[in-house]
């Protein structure tokens, strides 16, 4: 019998790409293999994101254009899960709209995928049924040893934390990740190390908070004790972390991160706004003034620092005074770069509720925040030409071409073979763009 094949396509923020590293490995656990694209899958997941109403727009508009290959093909299994498949009614009301789904799953069962799998290859025939999750208010296990597929290349991901306990007023993650679960120490060290022996260069802790780490727990154990016992893992090797909340950064993990060669000194600290009426307003639980004392004080550990950002304009009730005020941060904290975003409601949120603006004014701010920001990345990556770097091998988009980051987390482009994937290269800068570099590796090292 041929090997049968799946295909994932994965929507939405890095926890999902990590999810569907797990999706992929449960899949080839039971016996298939990865499809060559869409069309030749006989398993097509869908993992979506519902972080803003048109993305999921986009989803549906996908799940529509699978009705041609079920109607082609009646033994595809069709898969849609994750975040979209948690919010309340999502589930109904797709399998009312596409009943040519098999399988419905929220993010925390995917885990379940793979039987689901099974048992509709079992019965020969397609059996539909509809699993979803219970809503997000409880805290669901953790599910430790699943089987990983990895497709990030030199990089690995770990979740150190799953969900989130914040509540910021226009996002839906906390409805649908659920309350905050850490998983254990011993089992991300022994993840951790073992992917290091494996041969991975770069690890990047994730989750929606890594900072609140521990904080479910109550045990004293918090991020930065997990921080210093990585740091302690032997091996040429870099750590990363995302995704950071500035009202639990402390002092702690910018001395570890300091003291630290294995840590990249870039951290990537989302702003979201530099007006502490709309800082309340988002209820970020921390102010531009505290904000900018974290700021300062990972410049005075580590000056060569890049600091990245997220920042969001057009939040409901945001006057031109406000804008100014972020504006004025991102002039302060000279980003290196800064992923901006024109606020939509997220239908279930509480801004969505708010008196929202209109979108000419957030057009008209967030074109003049990109023009300030890009301006920043300019002049910052400028001061790069001329230097020597240290740069992992991460990717060959062409033929002798490769790419990878320096520690910094500034992505540089030069010349090399394939073979060099996965080394740590000295490369003299030579050329710079706002959001990228270019170089040629300096002495054949
Ligand atoms: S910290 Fe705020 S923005 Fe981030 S996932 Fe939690 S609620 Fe959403």
């Amino acid at each position: 019998m041929d090997i049968l094949t799946y295909h994932i396509e994965t929507f939405g923020c890095q926890m999902n790409v990590h999810d569907s590293e797990e999706i992929a490995g449960a899949l080839n656990a039971i016996g298939l293999q990865p499809a060559k694209d869409l069309k030749s899958a006989q398993v097509i997941v869908f993992n979506t994101c519902c972080i803003r109403d048109t993305a999921e727009k986009k989803i549906l508009g996908k799940i529509g254009d699978l009705k041609h290959l079920k109607q082609q093909s009646k033994d595809v299994i069709i898969a849609i899960v994750g975040c979209m498949m948690q919010q309340e009614g999502a589930a109904e009301n797709l399998i009312k709209k596409f009943p040519f789904i098999d399988i419905i799953l929220g993010n925390v069962n995917i885990d379940e995928l793979a039987a689901k799998v099974e048992e509709i290859l079992e019965n020969k025939r397609i059996k539909r049924k509809s699993y979803i999750s219970v809503l997000m208010h409880e805290k669901p296990e953790i599910v430790e040893n699943r089987p990983v597929y990895r497709t990030s290349g030199t990089n690995a991901w770990v979740n150190i934390i799953y969900g989130c306990d914040n509540f910021c007023t226009y996002c839906i993650v906390p409805y649908v990740r659920g309350r905050e679960r850490s998983r254990q120490p011993q089992t991300i060290l022994q993840e951790v190390r073992g992917l290091i022996d494996e041969g991975y260069k770069e690890i990047t802790l994730l989750g929606q908070n890594v900072n609140s780490y521990g904080s479910d727990r109550k045990d004293g154990y918090g991020f930065a004790e997990l921080l210093e016992q990585i740091a302690k893992i032997d091996g040429k090797y870099r750590l990363r972390f995302m995704t950071s909340h500035p009202k639990d950064f402390n002092d702690k993990v910018i001395d570890i991160i300091a003291a630290t060669p294995n840590f990249c000194n870039n951290i990537h600290l989302p702003l979201q706004a530099g007006s502490n009426k709309i800082l309340a307003a988002m209820n970020r639980k921390y102010t531009r003034e505290r904000y900018m004392e974290i700021i300062d004080k990972i410049r005075a550990k580590m000056p060569d620092c890049g600091i990245t950002t997220d920042i969001m304009v057009g939040f409901p009730g945001e006057t031109e005074e406000d804008f100014q005020d972020t504006m004025d941060l991102v002039r302060k904290v000279r980003y290196s770069n800064a992923f901006t975003f024109v606020y939509s409601p997220r239908t279930g949120t509480a801004a969505a509720r708010m008196e929202q603006i209109p979108y000419s004014v957030k057009k008209d701010r967030i074109t003049r925040l990109i023009a300030l920001q890009n301006n920043i990345s300019k002049e910052l990556s400028d001061s790069y030409v001329g230097g020597v770097y240290e740069v992992l091998a991460e990717d060959a988009p062409r033929q002798n071409q490769l790419c990878g980051r320096t520690e910094s987390g500034r992505l540089v482009t030069f010349e090399g073979s394939k073979d060099k994937i996965g080394s740590f290269l000295t490369i003299k800068i030579t050329k710079a763009k706002a959001s990228a570099l270019w170089g040629e590796i300096e002495n054949g090292k």
